[in-house]
Formats: C-alpha cells, structure tokens, sequence
C-alpha cells in the first residue's frame, strides 16, 4: 500500500525536519544518564504531554524512585478486527564519562555537517523522536488508525533495568513489535545475555594457621580454601566455553560469539583466614534459538558436575543466582533472545515500507548486541529491533546520527503505522 497521500504526509518530515530536531533536542537537552539513572521523571513527563498532544491515552508510572514508564494506547477506531502496533524505546542513554573528551556539549544538540550530535542521538533519542514526530503527523493530518497503536517509554536499558519487563509485566498484547534502538535502518533480531553469580561457602571458618593441617598428609582437617576451589569451577567454565563455541552456532554471529566471561570475583576475609566464601560473576552471551533458563541449567549442570569430582566441593557444592531486575539495584540482568521469522506479516510489511522510502530493502539480520526486544518477543508477539542510528556512535564521545537517516526513518515508521494498523487481523495468507 503506497497511496499518494502516504507520500505527501512523508514529504512533511522533509518540510517539517526543524519541529523533528527541535524534539531531538528536548529529549537530549534532558540528562537522563544511567548510572546513576534515578532521573528521568521530567523528561518522561515532557515524552507523556508529547503522547497526549496527539491523541494517545498515557500512563506514567514509577519503576524506580525518579524512573517512571510511560504506557500509551492510541485506540483504533475498528480495533477488534484491525492490527495493533508496540512501538518501544527507552529513555536513559549511556554514561558520558569524562565529557573532557567531547568537542560538544552531550547535553545540547548540535547539527553539523549533517550529522545530529549529542548523547542519546544513536541511542536512542533520535528513534524515540522518530516515533513521536510520525505519531503526531499522522495524528494532524487526520489518519485513521483501525488497530491500535500502542507505545512504551521505558527507563533502565542501559543498566540492564527492567523497564520494558514490567510493561510487559503489568500487560501488553499487540500483533507486532518495533524496538527502536540503534540498528542502522536493518531489521534485527538479537541473542542473549545473563548475568549469573556462582558462590561457594564452607561451614566453617579457619584460621589462616589451620592451612597446612588442611592440606598436608595427617592434617585430619577437612575444609578448603573456596578460593582455590573457584579456581577449579572457572577452568570448568573455560571447558564449557570451547564446548559451546565447537558445538553451538548461528547465522549472524561469528562463531564463538555464546561466550562466558568470569567478569568479578570476590572472596576471603583478609590474610588472616582461609577463604571461607567466593562468589564469582559471569556474563553469558547464548543464541537467539536459546533462552536464558535452558542456559542457566545448563551451566549449573556443568558446574555441579565438576564439583562431583572434587572431595570437598562434593559435600560443599557451589550455589547459584542468576539474572536479576537491575545491574544497579541487583547486581544482575538479563536481555532474553529475540529471533527472527522471515514469515512474519509484519516483517514483511516493515521491509516493504522501508523499501517504498529508501528504494532498496533493509538488510534483516542479527544485533551484535542486546536490547529490550527479547522481553517482548517472550510475550509471543512478533517483534524486531529498527531504529536509526550506528552502533559504533552509541555509547561513543561525540555520539551523533545522520540526519537524512533520522528522516528516513521517521518517514518509514508514518508509512508503516499507517499501513500496519489498517490491516485487518484476518488478512488471508498472512497468519504468521
Ligand atoms: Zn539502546
């Protein structure tokens, strides 16, 4: 469906790119940095009034003190038989670090040689901006929605928060799902992560002295240092690693990618004592095909076994907590996986009208990182990481978009809410 109205109403990003920026540059202009997070109230207030300006019903409501979600619904006017659309992005961008290191204010946004600079503009304040432009577009111009349009503003992607988890949490269908983070215009999918800690504890606590009675032939004092009995749990996790990288692959990913990375170790008292607990922190990575509880077995299946040949950890086994809400609050998070079907209808509509604005199709394949799209897809809705913006610009000193990219894409998504949420849930062929 390309009707020529569709076309004039996409010429007005062109005409209308200043009230775009313009929006871009509030939603930087808000710092709404994480960590320490805990600051995006007044900026998630000023994206709810944007909502509201054009048509949506918006609920703000607290996640963390100071981080509220913003929930919006723009009911269709036929929305039982008609398609509905998540549109999802998250408000806090990463660390600036030492802003030293920034030719710009990260806080200001500065267009320059036709790119759009300042923190957020990759990822992911220029997709959020993108969002609400097409939104309010379609709204002035008067289009009717039949599905319903619905839409997430969530906080706490960058500190592993779980943000759009609790949207899903408090409820949300929809028939599919735009994540609009950094992506460079592909559609992607995604593979996992999950943070997990592996702790060993021994009953007892003995004193440093105690060590050669531990150790030694007729010592008769059975307990171990769990510091050198970790050591034989990372070297199973090494094990299990090359296990993987062998055994495991996906298409997208270089192989080896499903990585296990013992990132912190904490252990022992001080000199004094023999090590009487150690707890170390890794980071999974797994394939879009996995999810994180087969893999968190997985890995406690392993190390269990390893404990097995070991005479002390047999009685002492390691102990595990995986994931948690918040790297902040829990020291652990999980990004559940998101792969991709082809065959979706929505995918196939996405590609379509990414065509119909750029003239060729979007490369489809797979982030080489996470987003939020995994904890969306879970909830059985079709769903794929599109957004403006470069990765290598994310995160980065002197983060920028491309400006003519930022307005494809907000031309892409008015042509895609349009057509999407006007076709009817039943249409033949296209079950998926
Ligand atoms: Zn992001």
């Amino acid at each position: 469906m390309t009707e020529a109205w569709i076309g004039a109403l996409q010429q007005q990003v062109d005409e209308r790119q200043d009230e775009l920026f313009a929006l871009l540059a509030e939603l930087v202009a808000y710092p709404t940095v994480s960590p320490p997070a805990r600051n995006t109230l007044e900026a998630q207030q000023f994206l709810e009034k944007q909502l509201q300006a054009s048509g949506f019903a918006t609920e703000l409501w607290e996640v963390y003190p100071g981080d509220p979600n913003v929930t919006a619904v723009k009911r269709g006017t036929n929305r039982e038989r008609y398609r509905s659309l998540l549109l999802n992005g998250h408000m806090d961008v990463a660390e600036v670090g030492d802003s030293g290191g920034w030719k710009r204010d990260p806080f200001k946004l500065v267009l320059e040689d036709g790119r759009a600079y300042g923190r957020g503009t990759a990822d992911m304040k220029g997709g959020l901006a993108a969002l609400l432009f097409a939104s309010k577009l379609l709204t002035e111009a008067g289009v009717e929605l039949k599905g319903d349009l619905l839409f997430q503003a969530v906080i706490g992607e960058e500190a592993g928060e779980a943000g759009t988890r609790a949207c899903m949490e408090r409820g949300c269908e929809a028939d599919f799902a735009i994540v609009a983070d950094t992506s460079g215009l592909a559609i992607q999918g995604q593979g996992g992560v999950i943070t997990g800690w592996v702790t060993l504890q021994s009953p007892e606590t003995f004193h440093d002295g105690m060590r050669s009675r531990m150790i030694h032939a007729g010592g008769g004092v059975q307990g171990a240092s769990t510091i050198e009995k970790m050591a034989k749990l990372i070297a199973g996790l090494q094990d299990l690693e090359r296990h993987w990288a062998v055994s495991k692959s996906y298409e997208g990913f270089p192989p080896g990618s499903n990585t296990i990375n013992p990132a912190v170790i904490e252990g022992g008292r001080h000199a004094a004592f023999i090590a009487d607990r150690c707890s170390l922190w890794i980071t999974v990575h797994f394939y879009p095909n996995e999810d994180y509880e087969a893999i968190a077995s997985e890995i406690e299946a392993h190390l269990l076994g390893v404990a097995q040949g070991d005479p002390w950890m047999r009685k002492h086994p390691p102990t595990f907590r995986w994931g948690g809400r918040s790297m902040i609050e829990d020291r652990g998070e999980i990004f559940p996986s998101q792969e991709l079907n082809p065959q979706w209808s929505g995918l196939k509509a996405l590609e379509q009208s990414h065509q119909q604005v750029l003239g060729v199709l979007p490369a489809v394949g797979m982030s080489p990182s996470v987003t939020d799209a995994g904890w969306i897809g879970r909830e059985g809705i079709p769903t794929v990481i599109y957004g403006p913006g470069q990765l290598e610009h994310a995160h980065a000193v002197d983060e920028s978009v491309d400006i003519n990219e930022l307005i494809y894409y907000t031309k892409v998504i008015l042509g895609f809410i349009a057509d999407w949420c006007n076709r009817p849930k039943e249409e033949a062929g296209s079950s998926v």
